[in-house]
């Protein structure tokens, strides 16, 4: 991932015409506040765009913005991740923003400029957001072995302490392997390690998935919750978007 303009981007997603996507660092501001997230969108969509945003309850739902039209903010409020094809893109480009503040953004995209986005926290891992997210794009038409996926900045293992029931519930859904113990009876989760095993569930192989190697508890350029607790957290906004009239 590099920062061409103070964002962060991925290789894989690179290069594509009319596709364009975007993870916001903290040196951008807080994506809650309407002035910091107008300017990262002036950076990086053109005027008219449109980016939709989830209301990320936590839970697996994924809205699709397909033929069938755009949903509602209601519909929107209800999810955790969006799909689009390219049927609604007549006039303007469509956007897909996850907010994070250590929960996983995912981003994927397949040839026929099918575009999806995730947020995952520990309930949505535990549930399959991913694997949701790669089946609502194979309805659109993308087979899994088109489709690439960016794993975006979030908490990594080395700071994501978690409860012991929540390190057991993982363990019970056959996720061991995502789970440790880091002394002082701490348990840490891997929510990538999960998220991958998903992925490749679904049938996205390894090498179509490009993972943010960088921890947000760790790094000061994020914002983090855990780090910066309730009073002083701020949000990244993550982004995925085909533009209007691009020819594939
Ligand atoms: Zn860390």
């Amino acid at each position: 991932m590099t920062h061409p303009s103070g964002y962060l981007t991925s290789r894989l997603l690179s290069g594509i015409p009319g596709l364009t996507h975007a993870f916001s660092v903290r040196a951008l501001g807080d994506m809650r506040a309407d002035a910091a997230r107008r300017k990262f969108y002036r950076m990086c969509m053109d005027a008219g765009d449109i980016c939709y945003t989830a209301g990320q309850p936590h839970g697996t739902a994924v809205a699709v913005f397909s033929g069938n039209g755009i949903p509602g903010q209601s519909d929107l409020d209800r999810v955790d991740g969006m799909v689009a094809d390219r049927s609604q893109r007549a006039s303007h480009g469509i956007f897909l923003g996850i907010r994070t503040a250590d929960c996983v953004p995912i981003l994927s995209y397949a040839s026929a400029g099918i575009i999806g986005a995730a947020h995952a926290g520990w309930r949505g891992t535990l549930g399959n957001i991913a694997g949701k997210l790669i089946s609502r794009m194979n309805d659109l038409g993308a087979p899994a072995g088109d489709i690439r996926v960016v794993i975006g900045p979030h908490i990594r293992r080395c700071c994501y302490h978690i409860p012991k029931d929540r390190s057991d519930a993982f363990r019970d859904a056959g996720y061991g392997d995502a789970v440790s113990h880091a002394g002082d009876g701490k348990h840490c989760l891997s929510l990538e390690t999960v998220i991958m095993r998903q992925l490749n569930e679904e049938g996205v192989a390894a090498e179509a998935i490009e993972r943010y190697p960088g921890c947000t508890a760790c790094d000061r350029g994020f914002y983090s919750f855990r780090r910066d607790g309730h009073e002083k957290f701020g949000e990244q906004l993550n982004i995925i978007g085909m533009r209007a009239g691009e020819s594939e």
